[in-house]
């Protein structure tokens, strides 16, 4: 615990949290979370399976109707041919994550991670006690990965490769190209891939999600994570899964079954229904598209500030000249001075030094506050 820290993001959400409370005017746009509410449905959902008294544990995997859904859901949108005992349901995307990685990695294995990332890779590969290596990935070349960056990292010891698409938190989405060096890399060196899909549905100007657990050469070696938080927006509803072969879900559901034990059981039945929600999915995608325009655009015309358009997520990670500050620096100066809370780049590891991290799943006129501050800042 003592070299994995505390997550910077849920540590900045809590911070921008605490300062309202304590009626400090903050502009916070820390928190990687929609600011849309679930759909009615899965709401309505919810309320009648508590009245039904859907209160009581459920199997360790998940309900079975729930994990029929989403084998559905896989094979339909994504492609992924997976049965129901490959699937384990778990509190969020974030147990199923560490459940991934205390169930397969050990001291002595390394797990290779493309950076910058989302912040709690690195803390759990360390709290399985293996060596976390950074695959740097650069700003000017709009985060892309090749096969020779992924040589450059591996060793006799590699196990794992975890890759976040789209990424948080610089809003890549991995091409047919990326997918297929992946692919190959992984099946060379004989690795466990984590495919973090949490934002796949957020994908903007005609791109196409590419699930690397479709892939039939390396599906047995594909741990793919996803969940309803972003694309339902039921982040406090806690619900993710993970899907993988049923010899890799077995390992994972020992892990399940002495932590976790199951997800809270009228919450997955309620979760059936908002795979339903394609339309009110959409309407929220078009909401966050509208905002990515309207931030870059926005922090493009302020001096110094360089927005590349995110692809997928809903994250602005740009990078800002100033006096030649880092991004810590920027970001406590911005807080100080204008009262808004961004997150440093260098939270998400090596290659964010430099930038800063704006969700824009945000109300337009906070965003329209937030610019006109930062062009007084910076103008
Ligand atoms: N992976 C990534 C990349 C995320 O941004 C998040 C969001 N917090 C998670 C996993 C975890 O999602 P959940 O809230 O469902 O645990
Ligand atoms: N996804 C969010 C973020 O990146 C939530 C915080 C977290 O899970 O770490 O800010």
């Amino acid at each position: 615990m003592k070299r994995a820290g505390g997550s910077p993001t849920v540590a900045l959400n809590a911070k921008g949290i605490r300062m309202r409370e304590e009626g400090i005017d903050i502009l916070s746009f820390a928190a990687g979370e929609p600011d849309y509410d679930t759909p009615e449905p899965v709401k309505a959902a919810a309320i009648e399976a508590i009245r039904q008294n859907d209160t009581h544990y459920t199997s360790a995997a998940g309900t079975t109707a729930l994990r029929r859904r989403i084998v559905r859901k896989l094979r339909e949108e994504n492609g992924i041919d997976v049965s129901e005992d490959g699937i384990i349901v778990t509190p969020g995307a974030k147990p199923a994550l560490f459940a991934a990685m205390m169930c397969f990695l050990e001291p002595g294995d390394e797990c290779l991670v493309l950076t910058p990332a989302y912040p709690s890779y690195r803390s759990g590969i360390l709290m399985a006690g293996a060596g976390y290596v950074p695959v740097p990935l650069r700003f000017e070349d709009g985060f892309r990965v090749t096969r020779k960056m992924l040589e450059a990292k591996v060793t006799a010891r590699s196990k794992m490769l975890i890759v976040c698409n789209p990424c948080n938190p610089t809003g890549h989405v991995l091409s047919a190209e990326e997918v297929r060096d992946i692919a190959d890399f992984v099946l060379a060196h004989d690795l466990l891939l984590i495919a973090d899909e949490i934002y796949e549905k957020l994908i903007y100007d005609g791109r196409e999600h590419l699930s690397l657990g479709a892939l039939p050469e390396i599906s047995d070696r594909v741990i793919t994570l996803n969940g309803l938080s972003k694309s339902a927006a039921m982040t406090g509803w806690r619900i993710g899964y993970s899907a993988s072969s049923p010899s890799l879900a077995r390992v994972m559901l020992k892990f399940q079954q002495n932590s976790l034990n199951c997800t809270a059981a009228f919450t997955q039945t309620a979760s059936v229904a908002a795979f339903d929600c394609a339309a009110e999915t959409e309407a929220m995608r078009l909401g966050y598209l509208r905002r990515r325009d309207l931030i870059c655009d926005g922090l493009n015309a302020i001096p110094g500030i360089t927005c590349p358009r995110a692809e997928g997520a809903f994250y602005a990670f740009f990078r800002v000249d100033h006096r030649g500050m880092s991004a810590g620096e920027l970001a406590e100066y911005i807080l100080e001075k204008e009262r808004i809370l961004l997150v440093p780049g260098t939270a998400f590891g090596e290659g964010g030094e430099g930038c800063l991290r704006m969700s824009f799943a945000a109300d337009e006129a906070s965003l329209h506050e937030a610019l006109r501050r930062l062009g007084r800042l910076f103008g």
